[in-house]
């Protein structure tokens, strides 16, 4: 059934703009294009299963790509614009837009590719990735194909001075007044939520360490439920610590699993070294000891230890977490 939270997810993926944003950003665009048609040969003369397709942007890449057809499914209303422009490309022989949630929709045969842009945030916030496993486990023929096909999640201790500088040592000198009591207020406020921001190349203190991985072949909606994942860092550089830095990249693979010549392999990065995305990296402050995303249906719980200088001990959880809450950012523990 369609929940609340449903509701208010796909009325913001009925607006322009999201999908604007999206289609912009040249890097996630084009690394799909360049992904189908690395997968021409596979995808050409097949049916294609298009999950969440947006504008359908994706559906008439693969009809391009000679799909003999392109089931586009969407959950949102931008899927009555997304019929139109299939009508406009003069593609709707081919592609048949399916206005709902792919978990509810009727689609009569087996499909021999899967496409999705699921990626949330940190990977999993507001991920799709529980939809598009049910769409593989109901309609993907055995040896299909799915884009992409692996994903994997990163984090890595960050230095961040100037963010520091901006939010906190801003209070010991306000023109000209003291105002360094307001400190720990500005600790817990400027803090207190994981952001969404650009974090650059030389801030990262360490090489990333793996937090999950996910093979879109084999993955079970279960693994999904927990990931724990234990690090310890020392860090390369001599520089403050002031928390942790996520981002992702997912690569597009054939069913075969890693590409033979994996030079080939189209990898979609949204690290900080990387060409920037509308993804950005996700930035965790370390007096925030636990914190807690809400996607549909995510709990991630960091936890920190701060061990000797330079070296630092994470334990990572993630877990399921049924709310009927909207409140996106819960559980929030600070560093006395
Ligand atoms: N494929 C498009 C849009 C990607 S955004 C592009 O690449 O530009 C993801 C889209 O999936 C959103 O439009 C969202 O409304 C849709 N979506 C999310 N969950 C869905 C579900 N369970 N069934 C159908 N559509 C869904």
């Amino acid at each position: 059934p369609c929940t609340d939270f449903d509701l208010a997810y796909f009325k913001a993926y009925s607006h322009l703009g999201v999908h604007e944003e999206m289609l912009k950003d040249r890097v996630r665009t084009e690394s799909y294009r360049n992904a189908i048609r690395q997968h021409q040969d596979f995808i050409a003369g097949k049916v294609v299963l298009d999950v969440g397709c947006g504008t359908g942007v994706l559906s008439i890449f693969c009809a391009l790509a000679g799909a003999r057809r392109v089931y586009a499914v969407e959950a949102s209303d931008i899927a009555v614009q997304a019929a139109d422009i299939v009508n406009e490309n003069n593609l709707s022989d081919k592609i048949i837009v399916l206005h709902g949630r792919v978990e509810d929709v009727d689609i009569d045969e087996q499909v021999d590719v899967i496409i999705s842009e699921w990626m949330g945030y940190i990977l999993l916030y507001e991920s799709m990735l529980a939809s598009v496993i049910f769409a593989r486990d109901k309609w993907l023929k055995p040896g299909g194909l799915i884009l992409p096909s692996h994903a994997t999640l990163y984090m890595a201790p960050i230095t961040n001075p100037e963010r520091y500088h901006d939010s906190i040592d801003f209070w010991q000198d306000v023109y000209g007044i003291k105002m360094s009591s307001m400190k720990s207020l500005a600790k817990q406020c400027a803090f207190i939520e994981p952001s969404v921001e650009t974090i650059t190349g030389e801030s990262v203190l360490t090489w990333p360490c793996v937090v999950m991985q996910v093979d879109c072949y084999t993955i079970k909606v279960e693994e999904l439920q927990s990931i724990t994942a234990n690090f310890e860092f020392s860090s390369m550089l001599q520089a403050p610590l002031h928390g942790f830095g996520f981002w992702f990249d997912v690569e597009f693979n054939g069913p075969m699993g890693i590409e033979a010549n994996s030079d080939a392999t189209v990898v979609l990065s949204t690290a900080p070294e990387d060409s920037p995305t509308h993804w950005q990296q996700v930035f965790v402050h370390y007096f925030i000891v636990s914190f807690s995303i809400l996607s549909q249906n995510v709990l991630l719980k960091l936890s920190v230890k701060h061990g000797l200088e330079k070296t630092y001990h994470c334990r990572l959880l993630i877990y399921e977490f049924f709310s009927e809450s909207l409140c996106i950012w819960q559980n929030i523990y600070l560093f006395s």
